[in-house]
């Protein structure tokens, strides 16, 4: 589990960007992911109601299931393209608003105002802006982190969920040596030293 070739590799928020722009999307997944289906139970551990976080959303679709079942979701997402496409594609009406707290920051909520998707960098939130969460599906988040940001996010993670909260987590196994990411690969021995 050598990660040394992917160790020093940025990827610009200007990148994911275009990459927006450019439809260069294959990581979104149309029909949902098949491990949120499976693992549903452990996410919600019988619980209604909660409060849901999508880190580095993008315009997932499970945001919209998620608030079907009654939860309220909140995600942060760099392109405000891919977050005008979710509410578009899923035919919400929503309404955009400035987040006092964060500079340049735009909140965009739906009109029934139980899915708020910020648009701004992940390292500008904290628990003081979006409150603490019950559950976190992290997908294509953790793993398109840099590398060199990953204890960071880690540790922002860790600061906005509940004592009581349920984590799922998504990583990708593969040789690192082979694909320059992202996704990039994150070992299990990694993860349990960012987590613990
Ligand atoms: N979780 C989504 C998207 C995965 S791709 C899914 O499952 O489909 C990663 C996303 O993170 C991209 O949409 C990118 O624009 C966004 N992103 C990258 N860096 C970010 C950051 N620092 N803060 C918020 N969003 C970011």
């Amino acid at each position: 589990s050598d990660i040394g070739s992917q160790k020093e590799r940025v990827v610009t928020e200007e990148e994911w960007l275009q990459k927006w722009e450019m439809g260069n999307i294959g990581f979104h997944k149309e029909q949902g992911h098949p491990l949120l289906q499976k693992y549903l139970d452990v996410l919600l551990n019988g619980r209604s109601g909660l409060r849901i976080f999508f880190p580095l959303c993008g315009k997932a679709v499970e945001m919209k299931w998620l608030a079907d079942m009654g939860h309220s979701v909140v995600g942060v997402e760099v392109s405000e393209q891919a977050i005008k496409e979710f509410f578009s594609e899923h035919s919400l009406p929503y309404c955009e608003e400035p987040v006092p707290e964060i500079s340049g920051a735009k909140m965009f909520q739906s009109t029934s105002g139980n899915i708020s998707l910020y648009c701004c960098s992940i390292y500008d939130l904290s628990s003081s802006i979006v409150g603490k969460f019950d559950g976190v599906w992290d997908r294509g988040a953790l793993v398109a982190v840099n590398p060199c940001d990953r204890q960071r996010y880690a540790s922002l993670m860790i600061s906005l969920v509940e004592k009581n909260s349920s984590y799922l987590l998504v990583t990708v196994s593969y040789d690192p040596n082979k694909h320059k990411g992202p996704p990039f690969y994150v070992p299990e021995s990694e993860v349990q030293s960012l987590f613990g």
